[in-house]
């Protein structure tokens, strides 16, 4: 077919799905367009005159979350396929979207409801003395299960948060290797290196994947100096800026060329202007450090960033592994998981440990028991309770609030 937006005829093919079989459950025309940004805007805007509205970020997916065509956990999911930085999230995202948590979902409120189940019974049963479950058998199936869920959790990675990436910056006079040592901690040529002392002027900003693929924003403040003319005044306060936002500050030296006044000089002002962000101390260029001729280890700088000097060379690629996983304890990331670990979020994994707690508190209430019936209201509360976390998970249950921060992630649309 053709269609001819604001009277340009572009070539065009209109694919219908119809409901249920749609991403949305609902029915679906999907129109492909030469993929040109100009012509996309003039069919976007006679189809607005037409009747059509925008959509709004995410709505598709809501859509297709409120017909029961996904669970919260796959509609989070796809989100995180677009912010996944690295493999290993990507892998967990798309597991995700196969249904990987919700199947977690679906087996433990089917294993909970089950007992659930059981200890009711046995409360409408307690006057007939029917015996029907050993409490101490039904406390060991949940112990198992609370166990299991407590696992998942402490073994799961962790997945992107939001849009906002902790923060790293490196700091320290021209020529330490700052840039050499953002290139080499990011495996890209993203900033220009040069002998020549003050060549970075700008506050460069590069992604460096820490821990199980969590993305961090790596940014060189060369300019963290004042020199008196404007250029220099200008990245000087884009550098203080990026030093006052900095989760982490690596603070960098010169191993082979120490200036002991003016490396210290810096430092307190790069400590003045965050005094809530780690500094790591590096000595970078140890490859020009003979053990013949060591370098005078600065205390000065030790005891005034609170921390001993790390030994690594940008060039020779020493020291960096050890410095990523120490950055990684900094910023609490999750180590790095084997294939099979599963990715969730801080939140999902705050209720499977919610759940698990209270599985764990039901199982503790029914070990002693001589029947089941003598403690089951008070088990069947716990396993509410859990029944009700995992529901969180799945969007069985959930709150407008949590909701809206989940789609709010999206790109308009998706
Ligand atoms: P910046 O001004 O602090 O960003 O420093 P650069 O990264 O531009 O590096 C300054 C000079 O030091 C360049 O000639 C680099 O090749 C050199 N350099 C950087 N890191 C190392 C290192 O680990 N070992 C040696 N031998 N040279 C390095």
């Amino acid at each position: 077919m053709r269609i001819t937006p604001e009277g340009i005829e572009l070539p065009a093919r209109a694919y219908l799905f119809r409901k249920p079989r749609s991403y949305t459950r609902q029915d679906v025309v999907e129109l492909h367009i030469p993929g040109s940004p100009s012509a996309a805007a003039a069919l976007v805007s006679c189809l607005i005159d037409a009747g059509a509205r925008r959509a709004g970020p995410g709505e598709f997916t809501a859509r297709a979350f409120f017909s029961g065509r996904i669970d919260l956990s796959q509609a989070q999911a796809v989100a995180d396929v677009i912010d996944a930085a690295g493999d290993a999230q990507l892998r967990a995202a798309m597991e995700a979207i196969g249904g990987r948590i919700h199947r977690l979902c679906h087996q433990t409120a089917g294993q909970i409801t089950d007992v659930l189940a059981a200890v009711e019974a046995s409360i409408d049963l307690a006057d007939q003395n029917i015996q029907l479950d050993v409490p101490h058998e039904v406390s060991g199936r949940l112990d198992l299960l609370a166990r299991r869920l407590r696992d998942i959790a402490e073994e799961a990675g962790d997945m992107p948060e939001t849009a906002d990436r902790p923060c790293v910056v490196i700091a320290g006079r021209p020529n330490v290797g700052k840039s050499s040592l953002l290139n080499a901690l990011t495996g890209t040529d993203r900033a220009i290196v040069s002998a020549l002392a003050g060549t970075t002027r700008d506050v460069l900003i590069a992604s460096m994947t820490l821990g199980w693929g969590m993305a961090v924003g790596l940014h060189d403040a060369a300019g963290f100096t004042t020199s008196g003319d404007s250029l220099a005044e200008a990245a000087d306060s884009a550098a203080r800026r990026a030093v006052a936002r900095a989760d982490v500050i690596l603070f960098v030296i010169d191993a082979g060329d120490p200036s002991p006044r003016a490396d210290r000089d810096l430092l307190a002002e790069v400590r003045a202007a965050n005094r809530r962000a780690p500094l790591v101390l590096l000595a970078n260029k140890a490859d020009l450090v003979s053990a013949a001729r060591p370098a005078a280890t600065p205390c000065v700088l030790e005891e005034l960033a609170r921390c001993p000097l790390r030994a690594v060379s940008a060039l020779a690629g020493t020291g960096l592994d050890e410095l990523k996983a120490h950055l990684a304890d900094l910023l609490h990331l999750s180590a790095q998981r084997g294939a099979e670990a599963m990715g969730l979020h801080a939140r999902q994994k705050r209720c499977l440990r919610a759940c698990a707690a209270a599985a764990a508190r039901a199982a503790d209430l029914l070990a002693p028991a001589a029947e089941v019936a003598d403690v089951a209201e008070l088990v069947a509360v716990e396993l509410r309770q859990a029944l009700a976390q995992i529901g969180q998970i799945s969007g069985q249950i959930v709150t407008e609030d949590i909701l809206g921060r989940i789609f709010q992630r999206f790109c308009v649309g998706k």
